[in-house]
């Protein structure tokens, strides 16, 4: 033990000295990523992996691409054609990422750490817990269910979420058929059991019942004759209209579609409980409370937050949200070296009219307690990027430039003299915030953000002086100035059965139909993640154009 000690004090040494020739280098931070969904997974596959430790927790091994979720119900697409394991997503990353299948159940931001529990690696005190620390805390564990504590919702319905829940819903809807088919069953036990619910009509309900319509009227009344008379149906829906995060000339044309297809569309009914064969409801109206027999239901009526967060969000103080409120750097306020994208975060955008007298005198130039339109002019792209609600507003408005928002305040004068004080500035921009708006939740947002905050550590030392603030404005340096995230919007999909999609397209551009389905088809196999499950997908879209569905269970 001796002669062990001697020599690694040795070895030590002359590795001191040859550190002092060449800078000593420092270890590397940590980076711990708590999700591989859609904003995890996009957030390691652009980060610079060699800056930094990086380890990845999730309870599941492989990345799900839900937008085609749906699909499987039916069996349109294959439970395996839209998973891919996240070892292999990060192959070429491999000596830089290390993956631990586990669950994270606290997340302690006073000491830097986690605390994670494995479903399979117990150790030999029956122990699966383990705990790791942080530099770095990026969260993305997504969001669940929601059922509002709706009584008996939690035990009867299904969900449509993971890959095993859409695999249990196609599991179910064989179960009913097969059930309704046996001799013993009288009809109308046979009308309750081929009642299908949806409840929510947002845009998975909405396409989950259009799945389910294909694979009833294409697929199983074929091989069910005798009782393709008693299936029906219905979504409720708590709105006036179904998809109503959609254009309105969408929600018209998909409840049209539903109403020719026979799929009952009642809206204004609230879903009060839920029982082992009655799902009952209240109108919003009348208040009247109607029960109705079904068979099997899918509840997709809201989204919640994961009880991990919320002990979080507890503990710093975030009380009374659905989401973990960060800047508009996707840092979460007060709480050092934490950020947290996707589903489980919502931006909060600072108003403008908390700054505002900030904002005067930055562009207040010549110190003359006046701003000319030039002087307006020359901060405006400053103030735009940190207030993207100026530019939303003045859009909205119908405004060519600033000068018709002043115009407003100060009256109809001429637009070169212009000279607005404090108080006139004030009241020009008075409205401007109520243009704030919160991104939805959606896998498109969640790949942004975890792509923007990648580029962000990537150069993060190079910003650390300044890693955020409109610094331009203060003049100097510009270029280490890190922009705020901002989501772009590149348009949604509704797909309506029978090969009908409708698609709001940035730009106002609404288009409606069979094409429709095929840009559908092309934008959905580009965007899968790896050519496998692309062969995949395109392989089990082909299957089903020429075969059908698979009915067996
Ligand atoms: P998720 O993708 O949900 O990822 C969360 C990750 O955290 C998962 O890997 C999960 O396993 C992991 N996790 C959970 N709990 C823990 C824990 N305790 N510890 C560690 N890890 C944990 N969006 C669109 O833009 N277009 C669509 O067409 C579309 N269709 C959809 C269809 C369906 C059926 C569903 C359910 C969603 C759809 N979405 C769609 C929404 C989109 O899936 C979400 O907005 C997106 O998944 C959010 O990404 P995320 O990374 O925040 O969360
Ligand atoms: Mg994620
Ligand atoms: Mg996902
Ligand atoms: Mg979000
Ligand atoms: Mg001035």
């Amino acid at each position: 033990a001796l002669l062990l000690t001697a020599a690694s004090s040795g070895g030590l040494v002359a590795y001191a000295d040859s550190a002092a020739e060449s800078a000593p280098e420092a270890p590397k931070k940590k980076v711990l990523v708590l999700g591989t969904g859609w904003a995890g997974t996009s957030f390691v596959k652009n980060l610079d992996c060699s800056q930094y430790e990086v380890k990845v927790i999730s309870p599941r091994n492989y990345f799900a691409f839900t937008p085609l979720l749906p699909s499987v119900t039916s069996g349109t697409v294959e439970p395996r054609s839209i998973v891919e394991p996240i070892r292999r997503m990060f192959e070429k990353k491999n000596k830089d990422v290390t993956f631990y299948e586990a669950e994270c159940f606290k997340i302690d931001a006073s000491k830097k750490t986690v605390h994670c529990r494995s479903a399979v690696g117990t150790n030999l005190d029956g122990n699966g817990d383990f705990m790791l620390d942080y530099d770095y805390l990026v969260v993305a564990l997504g969001a669940t269910v929601n059922t509002f504590n709706t009584p008996g919702v939690l035990e009867h319905c299904n969900f449509l979420k993971e890959v095993e829940d859409a695999q249990k819903i196609r599991e179910s809807v064989i179960d009913c058929f097969e059930k309704a088919s046996l001799p013993n069953i009288s009809e109308e036990e046979k009308r309750k059991t081929l009642h299908f619910v949806v409840i929510g009509g947002g845009p998975t309900g909405v396409e989950f019942a259009a799945e389910l319509h294909d694979f009833l009227v294409e697929d199983l009344v074929k091989l069910y004759p005798a009782i393709q008379k008693f299936v029906k149906i219905t979504i409720i829906q708590s709105g006036e209209h179904i998809l109503n995060t959609f254009d309105k000339r969408i929600a018209a044309f998909a409840e049209a579609k539903f109403q020719r297809d026979g799929i009952e569309v009642a809206t204004g009914f609230r879903v009060v409980k839920v029982s082992d064969d009655l799902i009952t409801t209240k109108s919003k109206s009348v208040g009247e409370e109607v029960s109705v027999p079904y068979g099997m239901a899918v509840w997709s009526a809201g989204t919640g937050t994961r009880p991990v967060i919320m002990d979080f969000m507890q503990q710093i103080g975030q009380t009374n949200r659905r989401a973990l409120a960060t800047n508009e750097w996707l840092r979460v306020r007060e709480c050092e070296g934490v950020y947290a994208i996707g589903d489980c975060a919502t931006v909060s955008q600072r108003k403008i009219m908390d700054d505002i007298s900030m904002v005067f005198k930055l562009a207040d130039k010549d110190n003359s307690g006046t701003l000319t339109l030039k002087e307006i002019n020359d901060v405006l792209e400053d103030i735009c990027i940190r207030y993207p609600q100026v530019e939303l507003y003045m859009k909205s408005m119908h405004m060519l430039d600033i000068a018709d928002l002043i115009k407003g305040a100060v009256g109809d004068s001429h637009k070169e003299s212009m000279v607005v004080d404090i108080e006139e500035f004030k009241k020009a921009l008075s409205h401007v915030d109520s243009q704030v708006k919160s991104s939805p939740a959606t896998a498109q947002v969640a790949a942004q953000q975890g792509h923007y905050l990648a580029e962000c550590f990537n150069k993060m030392d190079k910003c650390k002086e300044h890693p955020e603030g409109p610094l331009r404005m203060t003049g100097g340096s510009g270029h280490h100035f890190f922009r705020p995230f901002r989501y772009k919007h590149f348009g949604q999909f509704a797909p309506l059965g029978g090969e009908q999609v409708a698609a709001e397209l940035p730009g106002d551009w609404v288009s409606m139909g069979h094409s429709t389905q095929w840009l559908w088809y092309s934008v959905y196999a580009s965007k899968q993640v790896s050519w496998r499950t692309r062969m995949l997908v395109i392989s089990d879209w082909t299957r089903r154009f020429i075969f059908g569905r698979d009915s067996s269970r």
